[in-house]
């Protein structure tokens, strides 16, 4: 409690001081690279376990032969898309209420300024790749449910049930323990929001209901590809479209400036435009990892004017293009990670908790 009083001091004592005089707790040094020096080809993942190791490990088998960021940033996140014990994207990704599993995707190519995105996608294991193929193939930037799924099938992506024993019994206990902390809401809800129950007892490598990846790279040339992939919000309201589709707020890349992703309550993520925000601050000269720490502020300045007791969950990544990068993420006993793989080889990079402890 006297952590949480000090650290509501902290925050209304920074609103009003102005993005450029934050200051975070923890706040890492950021060196800046020479611009005559640019850290390319790269590519890095929000997505710090094995599978995220694994998936730098294909990207660069495309980066390191002088193939490009859009063809590299697929098969990283494809490597993602495919892990069954990996609950928060593609196969083996948590359902939704009704115990079906719906997926969000966005690509865009800071190159060309091409985006394109599916939500709410069923049966198709890769929605990076179908969402790669909206802003390849048409003129459009979103497909949503059957359309998405039609236009999938007319490209030859297989059908198959993305619900695995795992997840099915999760979304079961779940069903079982339905709780005033579901996604229904009144309209004062807001103001009493808190972070929900784990409802994983049984399943303690599974922390929170939010997952989700962002795969960025820099290739030879310089140009910048970056996708964001996720079966969403766990048990969220059948139809529900998170932040991961959604350009300017789940994912945004820029050639001249940089790239974003996030993960995390998508909600917040949508109402804040958050990964394009990052992409302007650093196009204001802003690091990558204090662009992604502002973002996290921006937020919770928002919030608290709602709910003062209300943290979201909330993870960024970025990177320039000089290849600086950073992340960031609201709450936490431990600082967030990402995997990098360039000419240096592969690391996990440790970024900041923006409010640790917070629940
Ligand atoms: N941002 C995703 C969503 O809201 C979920 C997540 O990243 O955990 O759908």
């Amino acid at each position: 409690m006297k952590k949480e009083m000090s650290r509501r001091k902290f925050v209304s004592g920074s609103i009003g001081a102005g993005a450029g005089a934050l200051i975070f707790p923890q706040l890492s040094p950021v060196t800046p690279r020479s611009q005559a020096n640019p850290l390319k080809p790269i590519i890095l993942t929000s997505h710090s376990n094995e599978t995220g190791r694994l998936a730098m490990e294909a990207g660069w088998e495309v980066l390191k032969v002088g193939g490009n960021a859009v063809d590299a940033v697929e098969k990283a996140a494809n490597v993602i898309e495919s892990d069954p014990e990996d609950t928060s994207v593609g196969y083996g990704g948590l359902p939704n209420e009704h115990g079906v599993v719906q997926l969000d995707a966005s690509f865009m190519d800071g190159k060309t300024y091409s985006a394109g995105a599916v939500a709410c996608l069923e049966n198709i294991m890769h929605p990076s790749s179908v969402a790669k193929l909206v802003m390849q193939r048409t003129d459009h930037v979103l497909l949503v449910g059957a359309g998405a799924l039609e236009f999938a099938r007319a490209w030859g992506f297989p059908e198959e049930n993305l619900l695995t024993e795992k997840a099915r019994k999760i979304w079961l206990r779940w069903k079982e323990e339905l709780s005033p902390g579901d996604d229904w809401g009144s309209p004062e809800h807001l103001q009493k929001l808190k972070r929900k129950e784990s409802y994983y007892k049984d399943f303690p490598d599974i922390e929170h209901h939010y997952g989700t990846t962002n795969v960025i790279a820099i290739d030879s040339n310089g140009d910048m590809a970056g996708c964001t992939t996720t079966s969403g919000l766990s048990f969220k309201l059948n139809g529900r479209v998170g932040d991961s589709p959604i350009i300017g707020a789940g994912l945004y890349v820029d050639n001249e400036v940089g790239a974003a992703g996030a993960t995390g309550r998508g909600e917040d993520v949508i109402k804040s435009c958050a990964s394009y925000y990052i992409v302007m601050r650093m196009k204001e000269g802003v690091a990558p990892q204090k662009a992604c720490e502002e973002a996290l502020k921006m937020i919770i300045d928002r919030y608290r004017k709602v709910n003062p007791d209300f943290y979201p969950s909330e993870k960024f990544v970025a990177i320039n293009r000089l290849g600086e990068y950073g992340c960031a993420s609201m709450t936490g006993d431990k600082n967030p990670l990402m995997s990098v793989m360039s000419g240096k080889g592969f690391l996990r990079h440790e970024g900041i908790v923006a409010w640790p402890g917070m629940k």
